[in-house]
């Protein structure tokens, strides 16, 4: 079945076929200028609002909304009409604009041991409708704020490139219709070869990142799994074409889990591989967050800071991620739709 956000806009003339052209033209405009649902989009004729109602029903329910303390981001547990499987959008305010993480599959089968989505298995795919809706839905509660949604992280549950037809699909309407910028879209990847190689050739040059987490196959085999099918080597060779091809700066993201990959060597062996990138790959530290499965802590914000001092000392720009909505588990790694992640325990991080 298809939902109101899966049709193109060839598709959506084919449904309107009988109507006066410029109805296509009110719909699309109402649905992705105005994120308005089709009831709501006045100069329509009620009872063709009211067929496209029934025709193409939203596809998600609102199950759940959840807000940081200090109001800055805002956590939508929703139900995929099709199926019921859980799936969780964050959506976070900045000064002027705000941000988007969508989900990408419900569940994801990447199985990375630190991660609760991983912990928790994949249901299945989403539809370029459902990760399009993720974003309006997000849209029409930012605009109760007066806030314009300017940036799309596909950071959510599950693994954007294991599902890249819908993701791309989703990368096209958000740019087009909806007029986010390449340069505000990022896809994040556990490295899926097959899938980066794709994007290389897709006409658009988002932003990659790709979740690092080891600089090394033997750790890595071990932190993401899918390494050992797409081994370290193969994977920077395939973000080294993806540079040349896109001009688009690559980003390493690298969860700091205490003990386990934020010693100096590690910083050395991650500052080597970003170097051998032209140009040099950026790092994106994320202290890890806490997720029920995982027994390991987060690493001290002293051990952050010299972790990130000693990439800048061989050369590597290295931000740390503002952690962002942990109290309300929106933070990365830690969505798992309404799993109980628990909250209480508090990482190093915290406890410093
Ligand atoms: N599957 C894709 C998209 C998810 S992005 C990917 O892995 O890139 C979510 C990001 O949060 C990834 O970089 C992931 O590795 C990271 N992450 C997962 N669990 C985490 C945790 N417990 N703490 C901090 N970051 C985590």
């Amino acid at each position: 079945m298809k939902s109101l956000y899966d049709p193109t806009r060839d598709e959506i003339a084919t449904i309107l076929e009988g109507e006066p052209k410029y109805r296509l033209d009110q719909l699309w405009t109402g649905l992705y200028t105005h994120f308005k649902r089709p009831i709501d989009i006045s100069n329509l004729p009620a009872a063709l609002r009211t067929r496209i109602e029934s025709e193409l029903p939203e596809s998600l329910i609102e199950i759940r909304r959840e807000t940081s303390e200090d109001g800055d981001t805002v956590k939508f547990l929703w139900h995929l009409l099709e199926g019921q499987h859980p799936i969780e959008t964050v959506l976070m305010y900045y000064d002027d604009r705000a941000t988007v993480c969508v989900s990408t599959q419900a569940g994801c089968a990447m199985a990375c041991g630190f991660c609760a989505t991983g912990q928790a298995g994949f249901n299945r795919h989403l539809s370029t409708g459902e990760i399009v809706e993720q974003v309006v839905r997000s849209a029409r509660e930012a605009a109760l704020r007066d806030r314009r949604i300017d940036n799309i992280v596909f950071m959510g549950m599950g693994e954007p490139l294991a599902n890249e037809e819908a993701v791309w699909g989703a990368v096209e309407r958000l740019h087009e219709d909806i007029g986010i910028s390449a340069r505000h879209l990022t896809i994040s990847t556990v490295g899926i070869i097959p899938g980066i190689k794709t994007l290389t050739k897709r006409p658009l040059p988002v932003n990659l990142a790709v979740s690092l987490h080891a600089a090394r196959n033997e750790l890595r085999n071990e932190l993401v799994p899918i390494n050992t099918r797409y081994p370290l080597e193969d994977l920077m060779d395939t973000c080294r074409t993806y540079l040349f091809e896109k001009r688009r700066r690559v980003t390493f993201e690298w969860a700091l889990i205490s003990g386990v990959n934020d010693t100096d060597r590690d910083a050395r062996e991650l500052a080597g591989l970003c170097l051998d990138l032209s140009p040099a790959a950026h790092v994106n530290l994320i202290p890890l967050n806490p997720t029920p499965g995982w027994p390991t802590v987060g690493s001290s914000p002293a051990r952050v800071a010299a972790f990130q001092r000693l990439l800048r000392d061989l050369g590597v720009n290295a931000t740390v991620r503002q952690n962002r909505g942990t109290e309300i588990a929106a933070a990365c790694g830690q969505l798992a739709a309404g799993q109980p992640v628990s909250v209480g325990i508090r990482n190093s991080r915290e406890r410093d």
